[in-house]
């Protein structure tokens, strides 16, 4: 396991800085939830969002963050004239992203969604922060030299993802060479219960309707698909240095239990817990302590069944593809993800059927293949570059998936 479990504070005080990346999100908002509530104990720094800078200004303000980053640079007028007055300095751009994520945060949350929060997060990486990671695409897109970096780094890499948060603590249970298998749990979304032909016919609005949890718009698509779970295969393969064999996916209707461990005596450690990423968030945030009541506590009434089912992948064929990716390594899972963004931008703009997003995802797959795209990137530009070169070969691929998945 990768994580170490010595936690890092300012020096001068028990007052712990932190930076937010993507502050104005789902997970962003979550944890500011959580440090609004502890004021003494948390100092912000430094906030980060894409193009929305009046919000981005009031989270600043009422923070008392030092700076705020804005990713699209025509915001940035809007930014600073929100900020007028305040003392906080204003950057936009992808340097003042990378600027944020360098300042000298203790504890920086990675909450910006997709491919855009590698080289900021790699930038706290570097200087050796203590990181709590929510985006996932850091170690799908470029995972083994991610958690290189960080290891040579000494930074801390903390589990925000719910599954891998429980994994983590699960892991706590016995010696990693006594691990047989890691399980991630998985709601089954919406369409868990829907045959095929539904499935492929399903509508937007059904896509947005999760039934267990409430988060951004594109990680509630892939738990439609099943998507995230393939991507969360990803990340427990390089966050816990597991090998494909090691790591399975189970169906788990009420999202209660989010992860196990099974060691070689049979024995399955779980974490339960309620279906709020404050609790995951705030595991991270005190690490190795705890806070009171993240969320409301679970109720007894919500544990009385607990069911578990595996996961179909003829219904579900993005996680067929994510597992062939993780087995093929190399640029197999840059390659998903990249292709997977397109296709889920391309079906949130209504460009796209349902069916269209695994179908667009294995087309790209199969023309980088012919392409001969296959290296593991060795470092964040190429994996950019074969990001980049993924989302133009799905794009290529799209015309003909959307006129016949549409
Ligand atoms: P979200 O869409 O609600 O928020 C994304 C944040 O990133 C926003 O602040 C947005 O302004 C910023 N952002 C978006 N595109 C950007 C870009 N190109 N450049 C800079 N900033 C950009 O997403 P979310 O649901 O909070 O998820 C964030 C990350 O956490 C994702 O990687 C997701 O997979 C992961 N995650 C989320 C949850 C959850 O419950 N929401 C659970 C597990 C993991
Ligand atoms: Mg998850």
């Amino acid at each position: 396991m990768s994580v170490s479990v010595q936690p890092k504070m300012s020096s001068a005080s028990s007052e712990v800085s932190v930076t937010l990346l993507g502050a104005t999100g789902s997970i962003g908002s979550s944890t500011i939830d959580l440090l609004k509530r502890q004021r003494d104990r948390y100092r912000v720094e430094a906030v980060t969002a894409n193009r929305n800078a009046a919000d981005l200004a009031k989270l600043a303000r009422e923070l008392g963050a030092r700076f705020a980053a804005i990713a699209d640079p025509a915001a940035f007028d809007d930014l600073k004239s929100a900020l007028a007055g305040s003392g906080i300095e204003a950057g936009a751009g992808e340097t003042a992203l990378i600027e944020a994520a360098q300042r000298p945060a203790d504890w920086v949350m990675a909450a910006i969604s997709g491919a855009s929060g590698l080289k900021p997060t790699l930038a706290a990486v570097e200087r050796g922060a203590t990181i709590g990671l929510a985006n996932k695409e850091c170690l799908v897109c470029a995972g083994a030299y991610f958690m290189r970096r960080a290891g040579a780094a000494g930074a801390q890499v903390l589990p925000v993802d719910s599954e891998h948060n429980a994994v983590f603590q699960a892991l706590g249970g016995g010696r990693r060479e006594d691990v047989r298998r890691v399980i991630l749990t998985a709601s089954g979304g919406p369409f868990r219960t829907w045959s095929a032909e539904q499935i492929q016919n399903a509508t937007l609005e059904q896509a947005l309707k999760h039934p267990n949890w409430s988060m951004g718009a594109k990680i509630t698509i892939d738990s439609a698909t099943l998507m995230n779970k393939g991507l969360e295969l990803v990340e427990a393969l390089h966050l816990f240095k597991l090998e494909h064999s090691e790591l399975d996916v189970l169906v788990h209707p009420q999202s209660i239990v989010h992860g196990m461990v099974e060691f070689r005596d049979g024995s399955l450690i779980a974490q339960l817990g309620p279906t709020d990423m404050r609790v995951a968030i705030s595991h991270c945030l005190a690490f190795p302590e705890r806070i009171d009541e993240p969320a409301p506590r679970l109720e007894w009434s919500r544990m009385a069944t607990l069911n578990f089912e595996e996961p179909d992948m003829d219904r579900f064929p993005a996680l067929r593809l994510a597992r062939e990716a993780m087995a093929a390594g190399g640029a197999a899972p840059t390659i998903l993800n990249a292709a997977n963004e397109v296709a889920v931008g391309e079906f949130l703009g209504r460009r796209l059927g349902f069916a269209g997003i695994p179908a667009l995802v294995e087309a790209t797959l199969l023309a980088a293949a012919r392409r001969g795209i296959s290296k593991e990137p060795a470092s964040i530009d190429e994996a950019m570059s074969v990001d980049h070169i993924s989302r133009s070969l799905a794009s290529e691929a799209l015309p003909a998936i959307a006129a016949r998945a549409s």
